[in-house]
């Protein structure tokens, strides 16, 4: 049985740069229906098992739906209202900064990724054997390695403020990024 997460803030905590309306619809619908799907298809696993059974997995339906939940359930923690937001500090800033040369090419390089991924997915701060990586996911298939954060780019993350324009939508985004949990993340590597 897999279950939706409740928000961890009101939908309307990420404003102005993300709209209550959009948080509704796409934690209450769009992650809500994933869940759906995935408990129509998998009867006898647990939120435990999900990472291995996307892994394994030959069933694309299982991978979307699936990958939708485990990708939305950690998106929603990755964001917090802005005044919350921070920034990296310590042994995470210093791996940023030896990895990119600093946080402001860390976000450029992050930024085209996410302009770059051609329609519907995802890109990500993965940790893979003890290197940090931008990686990107087409459609809801998961990243490999360790996620610290991650940035959903399908139209439904922000087509009702933004329409067409993901450029605005990914520059707004960079103030409700949760550093304070993408550090926690990173501490427990
Ligand atoms: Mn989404």
């Amino acid at each position: 049985m897999f279950t939706l997460p409740d928000l961890p803030y009101a939908p309307n905590a990420l404003e102005p740069f993300i709209d209550a309306q959009t948080m509704e619809i796409h934690h209450d619908k769009h992650h809500a229906a994933y869940v759906k799907n995935l408990n129509d298809l998998v009867t006898d696993k647990t939120e435990a098992d999900l990472e291995d059974l996307l892994k394994t997995t030959d069933n694309q339906k299982i991978k979307n739906n699936g990958g939708g939940h485990l990708n939305h359930a950690l998106f929603w923690q990755m964001m917090c209202p802005s005044t919350n937001s921070g920034s990296p500090t310590g042994k995470l800033l210093d791996a940023i900064n030896t990895t990119f040369g600093s946080l402001e090419v860390f976000r450029e390089k992050f930024t085209a990724a996410a302009l770059g991924r051609f329609g519907s997915g995802w890109v990500w701060l993965v940790m893979d054997n003890g290197q940090l990586i931008i990686d990107s996911t087409s459609n809801q298939d998961i990243p490999k390695a360790k996620v610290l954060l991650g940035l959903d780019v399908w139209e439904h993350a922000y087509y009702i403020s933004y329409k067409w324009n993901r450029a605005e939508y990914i520059k707004n985004w960079w103030n409700i990024v949760n550093w304070p949990k993408v550090a926690e993340k990173y501490n427990q590597i």
